[in-house]
């Protein structure tokens, strides 16, 4: 199973591995919306699985907020060999004052795995390879011993390096391996792994895992496979904007207003996992509803956590213009944070669905 190169990422850096800050995007507004947030100049790189995407024209180096939006739309609508492009990782720009190559794979006829480092690294790999062998150095690694730090430095040395830079790459390459046996990986590399004058930084990630093992790694199996973020948004004719998530709660959350006499203005699923910048970007499109006169936000806490929730909750009404009433049934995961953050701002809220939806048309019938 390959992993995508922001998923690859947050491995190295549960490992050790310096990486750059970066955050996923689904489209071109929350590009821009994140690239505005980090307020340093970003990369747009294309998350797709096959290699050479660099070249294929994958990777964006926008110099305004313009161009993040027009090379984020560009990247969005792109197929990479036949991989369609779906999400988008927006990227701190590193300074690169060098790149270098290190990979670690499994060499199936000498049954060991290989590792191999170059101080060339960059997107000519595969030609280096081709035309100049010998500028990859490959040695391998008895699995059934420990690989211990002097032995990767001396790979590092054997890379033809600069003294000072002996240490701190065979430090990388000894976290790379121990991330290649964790997780069961037929091949990790870093290409590049750039020098920066902040150190060593994994500028990119190629991570694949042997099916056979997937299993052991259930929740990084998730993460890889989910789908975009987006959610399901439906205009209906009534008032009261009906916000849940997952698609069933969200239908409940409906059924009740209509029970207690009221009208839905919108069904609007969140799905699961909706971080506080999810909540905020979901009340933002209701209160964008002209209809909508009471919003009635219904969050069961499982992944979702109730803090997030109240938080986006905050954030969004802050930030907004338009007065609107609004009614929250917030239970689950932290739920007693969250609550306290929602009382705190003076946000009313409910625990039952039942009540809050008899309120939220109790509040539309006073308007
Ligand atoms: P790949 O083509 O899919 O392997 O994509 P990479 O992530 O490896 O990026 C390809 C090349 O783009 C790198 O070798 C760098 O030369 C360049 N690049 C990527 N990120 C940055 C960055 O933050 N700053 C600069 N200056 N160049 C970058
Ligand atoms: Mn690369």
């Amino acid at each position: 199973m390959k992993f995508f190169e922001h998923i690859g990422k947050e491995i190295f850096k549960e490992e050790g591995i310096s990486i750059l800050e970066g955050h996923v995007a689904y489209t071109a507004e929350e590009a821009v919306d994140i690239a505005s947030d980090m307020e340093k100049p970003v990369v747009l790189k294309s998350q797709v699985k096959v290699g050479g995407r660099g070249k294929a024209g994958g990777i964006k180096f926008p110099k305004n907020s313009g161009e993040v939006f027009h090379m984020a739309s560009e990247l969005l609508n792109m197929e990479i060999k036949g991989e369609k492009v779906k999400h988008l990782l927006v990227e701190e720009k590193a300074d690169i004052k060098k790149e270098f190559f290190l990979s670690i794979s499994i060499d199936r006829a000498a049954k060991q795995p290989i590792i191999m480092v170059s101080k060339e690294g960059g997107v000519d790999i595969e030609e280096l390879a081709i035309k100049y062998p010998n500028k990859i150095i490959k040695s391998y690694v008895n699995p059934l011993a420990e690989f211990l730090p002097y032995q990767a430095r001396e790979i590092a040395k054997k890379m033809g390096v600069e003294s000072n830079l002996i240490s701190p790459l065979g430090s990388v390459i000894s976290k790379l391996y121990s991330l290649f046996q964790k997780y069961d990986a037929q091949i990790a590399e870093i290409n590049p792994l750039i020098l920066t004058d902040e150190g060593l930084i994994a500028a990119d990630s190629k991570l694949e895992i042997e099916n056979d093992a997937v299993f052991r790694h259930q929740n990084l199996a998730k993460v890889n496979n989910y789908k975009s973020k987006e959610f399901a948004f439906v205009k209906l004719d009534g008032d009261i904007a009906v916000i849940g998530n997952g698609a069933g709660l969200t239908l409940t959350g409906m059924d009740m207003i209509q029970l207690k006499g009221g009208k839905p203005a919108t069904f609007l699923d969140i799905g699961g996992g909706a971080s506080e910048k999810t909540i905020k970007k979901a009340l933002n499109l209701v209160l964008n509803y002209p209809p909508v006169k009471v919003v009635f936000l219904n969050v069961l806490g499982g992944i979702t956590r109730a803090d997030d929730v109240a938080k986006g909750v905050i954030a969004a009404l802050n930030s907004s213009d338009r007065k609107v009433n609004i009614v929250i049934r917030l239970t689950g995961t932290n739920e007693e944070e969250g609550q306290k953050l929602l009382k705190e701002a003076g946000i009313p809220f409910e625990i039952s669905m039942e009540e809050a939806a008899e309120k939220a048309v109790i509040i539309r019938n006073s308007l």
